[in-house]
């Protein structure tokens, strides 16, 4: 028995042996094309002119983009950002923004660029004037025969009887916490070559001791939800009375959270003479109210909603209503993606989506509205770590993600707003990657469609849920998966068994 083992083990360690020269002289090759592939790639991206130079930034921010990899600025960051940096504006200096974007189109660099910008020169002027201050202090010290003056020492910030307010010279409103932390980690990056840009964001479902505490050592921009910044202005321990830029970011969304109140109380303790950059996927009403109550004579940049949806490939299907978790279940099985985002116009719907999904084996997790912050932040932490594939989440609790390399958005209900369709579909196809949407549809909800339609301008591509592979094929098919690794992981324990039974001396 022994020697038969060895015996097989023998030839198991020749087989693998031969099969590891073959592999590696072909994984050689395929390793140097590669190579030359991305060498002559990179070449032509470095022969090409960075397109953010005509944008009239800072040289250093320029370098900030091209160290990112963004070698050309997106549309929106093509028309948005020689506008807010002043480019036709009269001598009273910066032009106020309406700016139409979605989430994916760079929207974020679009007005952090410009505030950075801003922020750069500002500190340019400062330390010339600094500088020339402490010159002339030293020469007429020097006239007199007294000692050069020392400059002045930084105070300890964490000392109480130090304690200044942070004045910041931007203001970034967002509507959730996840998408401030993103903007901050957007500046982050983007302000990485420069020295002591601080960012502190601030946001509500936490406590305010360590917010407080990181505005005590001072902030150059602050990003943040708008009861949170409202909350730290009455505490004093923000001041926005030096607010440069004032930017609301995806401003549609914070008015469906119910922040119309709580923005005007915060906008009205910036600044008068100040830039607001708008930035919203949709205008409603109130939109246009907040503009005309707030913005002087506003430019508006509009880039065309569907500019991405060309990277996403967009099936329709007529389901009737009672089948749609079904077809999901179905949609999942056949397409298999890696990471997608089922979006349900309901609460109720998710949690019936997700129920199912659940029954049926995948790993999948509801995002809405009255989840706690902690709870939220859980799924997103399954759903970013890859154990949770499939996020089933009503639009507002998604606002404001950005999953990378997300595979695939699936609408089981259709949105009666065609803008946030654009939005939810933008989701998928990012970057270079190609996107896929599949789309339900009962009979009800046909007129939505056309809405759709019309905005894109183009007919949708309609399809039969019979070409999917059927449900119960892949349940079958999922049993037996699970049923064969059973198997396999019983057989190699065994093996493993006889293995330590040979190896070990008697
Ligand atoms: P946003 O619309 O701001 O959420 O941006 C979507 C993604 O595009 C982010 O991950 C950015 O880092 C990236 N991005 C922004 N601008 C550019 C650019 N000009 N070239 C390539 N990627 C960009």
């Amino acid at each position: 028995m022994n020697d038969f083992l060895n015996e097989q083990g023998q030839l198991a360690a020749a087989d693998t042996a031969l099969d590891a020269s073959t592999l590696n002289v072909a994984a050689e090759a395929v390793i140097d094309e590669s190579i030359d592939a991305v060498a002559v790639e990179q070449k032509a991206v470095e022969e090409q002119p960075n397109g953010f130079v005509e944008l009239g930034l800072a040289p250093e921010l320029v370098q900030a983009v091209a160290d990112l990899g963004y070698t050309q600025p997106t549309a929106v960051q093509k028309k948005a950002i020689p506008l807010a940096m002043g480019e036709g504006a009269d001598e009273n200096g910066f032009i106020d923004l309406l700016v139409s974007s979605q989430t994916g189109s760079g929207k974020t660099a679009a007005f952090l660029l410009p505030v950075l910008n801003t922020i750069l020169q500002q500190r340019a002027v400062a330390d010339a004037e600094a500088k020339a201050e402490f010159d002339r202090l030293c020469a007429e010290a020097a006239a007199k025969g007294e000692p050069l003056p020392k400059r002045a020492k930084r105070k300890d910030p964490t000392n109480p009887r130090n304690f200044k307010a942070a004045v910041p010279g931007a203001l970034i409103l967002c509507p959730t916490r996840e998408l401030a932390d993103q903007v901050a980690t957007e500046i982050r990056r983007l302000a990485r070559a420069q020295e002591n840009i601080k960012v502190v964001t601030v946001y509500g479902g936490v406590p305010t001791r360590n917010q407080i505490a990181s505005l005590e050592n001072g902030a150059h921009i602050v990003v943040g939800t708008p009861g949170r910044v409202m909350d730290l202005i009455d505490r004093g321990v923000l001041d926005i009375s030096n607010i440069q830029t004032l930017v609301l970011d995806e401003a549609d969304r914070m008015l469906d959270m119910g922040f119309y109140a709580d923005i005007t109380t915060v906008v009205e303790q910036c600044p008068e003479q100040r830039q607001t950059l708008l930035f919203s996927a949709t205008y409603p009403d109130d939109i246009d109210r907040l503009a005309k109550r707030f913005m002087r004579e506003p430019q508006m940049v509009q880039v065309a909603a569907q500019h991405s949806a060309h990277k996403i490939e967009q099936r329709w299907y007529e389901v009737p209503a009672k089948q749609k978790v079904d077809v999901v279940v179905q949609m999942l099985a056949h397409f298999r993606p890696e990471s997608s985002i089922v979006f349900c116009n309901t609460k109720q719907q998710c949690r019936d989506v997700v129920t199912e999904l659940q029954a049926q084996g995948i790993s999948a997790l509801a995002l809405f509205g009255e989840l706690e912050q902690r709870e939220r932040d859980e799924v997103l932490v399954q759903f970013a770590n890859r154990s949770c594939s499939v996020l089933v989440a009503t639009d507002v609790a998604a606002r404001g993600l950005d999953i990378a390399n997300l595979a695939c958005v699936i609408n089981v209900d259709v949105t009666p707003d065609a803008e946030v369709h654009i939005h939810r579909i933008g989701r998928t196809g990012r970057g270079d990657a190609e996107g896929l949407a599949l789309n339900l549809v009962a009979m009800d909800e046909m007129p939505y469609v056309a809405k759709i339609e019309q905005l894109q301008g183009r007919p949708s591509e309609w399809l039969e849920v019979a070409e999917l592979t059927p449900k119960t094929t892949n349940v079958v098919l999922r049993k037996a998966t699970a049923a064969a690794t059973n198997i396999y992981n019983i057989v190699s324990s065994v093996r493993s068994v006889k293995e330590t039974a040979v190896t070990t001396p008697p």
